[in-house]
C-alpha cells in the first residue's frame, strides 16, 4: 500500500476539524485522542497509530503504557494494548528510538529505521505534576516508509495542540493528585497537613494524628524486577491506601516516591493506631501483582510488601506547625525501620508528654 498523498488545504481542513473536535470533546482522557489519531491513520496514511502514556520516569528509565493502536492487526505484537514498556533514556532498544528522543527532544522525531519501530512520534508533553504526557506515533508498512516534512509539522501542530487543551482542562483536576496513585500529591498533601494542623489548634482538640509510611527495601523491587513493577507497587499500595480511608474525614497523599502521608483529624490516638495497624496487616497480607516480561501481570505469581509507619500527635504544643510534626512522624518511622520494619511506632514525644 502507498501512502495517501492530501492537498495542503485538504490537511488544513483536518487540523481545523480537530481545533473544534477538541475545544467540544468531553473531559475524557481517551476523548481527546480519537481525532488526531484517525488524522494520523487516515490523512497521513500510516498504518498504525499509537498513542504512549507517559506513566513515569525515574531515572534512566522512561515508562510508557500503550493505551491505544489504531490497527491491532498489523505486526506489532510489542504494541498491544495496556502493555508496559521500560525504555532506557540514554540506550533505548533500536525499535524505539523515535519513542525516546521525541520524549527528550519534547518534539516530533521521525528517523527512518526500515522494518524497526514506528517512524514518526511526537511529543505530546505536560509538566510532571500533570502526570508527564503522551506520545503520538505513526508506523508505516512497507517499502514506502520515508516521511514527508508536512506529516512532521502535521503531528507536531496536533501535539501541540493536544498540549495546550490538556494543560488548560486538567491543570485544576490534576494538579493536586498524583497520577500514579490516585492520592494527593506531595504539594496537595503538605498543604492539608497545615490546614488540619491550624484547625486543630484553632479549636483545642488534643485528638488527631499524622502517619508518615514508607514501603520496605522498595529498592529491592526496582532492583530486582525493574521500574515497571515497582509502579505497579506503588499503584497497588496507593489503591489500598484509598480503600482504608475514611472519605471525607482522613486524607491520604504521596509524600515523596515511596512515602506517603495519611492525616486523621478529631481522631482518638488509640483509634488511629487500630486503623493504621490493620492497614498495615491488610498490606502485609496482600497478593502484589507480579509483572511478566510483556509488562502484564503473571496469573499464579505475586509478590509481599510491607510498610513501615511512623505517628505523630497533630496537636503537640510547643510545635504549631506542619512541618514539625512531620518531623516526629519521621522520627518515629525511623524508628520502626530500625527496629525490623513492617511495624508502627508512636512518637516519642507523644509517649513522655
Ligand atoms: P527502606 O526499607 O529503608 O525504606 O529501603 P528502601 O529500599 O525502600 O529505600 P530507599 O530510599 O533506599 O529506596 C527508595 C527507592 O524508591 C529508590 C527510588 O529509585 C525508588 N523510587 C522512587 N520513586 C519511584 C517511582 O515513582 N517509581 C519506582 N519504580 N521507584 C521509585
Ligand atoms: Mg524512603
Ligand atoms: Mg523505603
Amino acid at each position: 500500500m502507498s501512502k495517501v498523498v492530501n492537498s495542503a488545504e485538504y490537511l488544513l481542513n483536518q487540523l481545523g476539524e480537530l481545533s473544534y473536535h477538541l475545544s467540544n470533546v468531553p473531559h475524557r482522557d481517551r476523548s481527546y485522542f480519537e481525532k488526531p489519531l484517525q488524522i494520523i491513520n487516515n490523512t497521513l496514511g500510516f498504518h498504525i497509530g499509537v498513542l504512549y502514556k507517559i506513566t513515569n520516569v525515574i531515572e534512566q528509565d522512561l515508562i510508557l503504557e500503550v493505551m491505544t493502536v489504531c490497527n491491532p492487526d498489523h505486526i506489532r505484537p510489542d504494541l498491544l494494548e495496556g502493555t508496559k514498556l521500560c525504555l532506557n533514556i540514554e540506550h533505548p532498544p533500536l525499535e524505539f528510538t523515535n519513542e525516546v528522543l521525541a520524549f527528550k527532544n519534547r518534539n516530533v522525531s521521525a528517523i527512518n529505521i526500515p522494518g524497526w519501530g514506528c517512524d514518526m512520534v511526537g511529543s505530546i508533553y505536560l509538566p510532571e505534576n500533570l502526570g508527564y504526557g503522551y506520545l503520538l506515533a505513526g508506523d508505516f508498512f512497507g517499502d514506502e516508509s520515508d516521511i514527508k516534512e508536512h506529516e512532521v509539522r502535521m503531528c507536531e501542530i496536533m501535539c501541540n495542540m493536544l498540549s495546550a487543551v490538556l494543560m488548560k482542562t486538567q491543570f485544576e483536576a490534576l494538579a493536586s493528585y498524583d497520577s500514579l496513585t490516585g492520592l494527593m500529591n506531595s504539594r496537595a498533601i503538605r498543604e492539608e497537613l497545615e490546614k488540619s494542623v491550624q484547625r486543630q489548634m484553632r479549636k483545642g482538640h488534643t485528638s488527631g494524628a499524622v502517619v508518615l509510611a514508607d514501603i520496605d527495601f522498595f529498592k529491592k523491587i526496582n532492583d530486582e524486577y525493574g521500574h515497571i513493577q515497582g509502579d505497579s507497587v506503588l499503584q497497588e499500595v496507593g489503591a489500598l491506601f484509598n480503600a482504608a480511608i475514611r472519605k471525607h474525614l482522613d486524607v491520604a497523599g504521596r509524600y515523596g516516591g515511596e512515602e506517603f502521608l495519611l492525616i486523621y483529624e478529631d481522631t482518638e490516638i488509640n483509634q488511629v493506631l487500630a486503623i493504621v495497624e490493620r492497614l498495615r496487616l491488610t498490606i502485609a497480607g496482600h497478593r502484589f501483582a507480579k509483572i511478566g516480561p510483556t509488562g502484564h501481570a503473571l496469573e499464579d505469581e505475586w509478590l509481599q510488601v510491607t510498610l513501615s509507619f511512623g505517628v505523630a500527635r497533630l496537636n503537640q504544643h510547643p510545635l504549631k506547625n506542619g512541618k514539625a510534626i512531620l518531623s516526629l512522624a519521621d522520627a518515629a518511622l525511623y524508628q520502626s525501620k530500625a527496629a525490623g520494619r513492617n511495624r508502627i511506632t508512636l512518637s516519642e514525644h507523644d509517649i513522655t508528654e
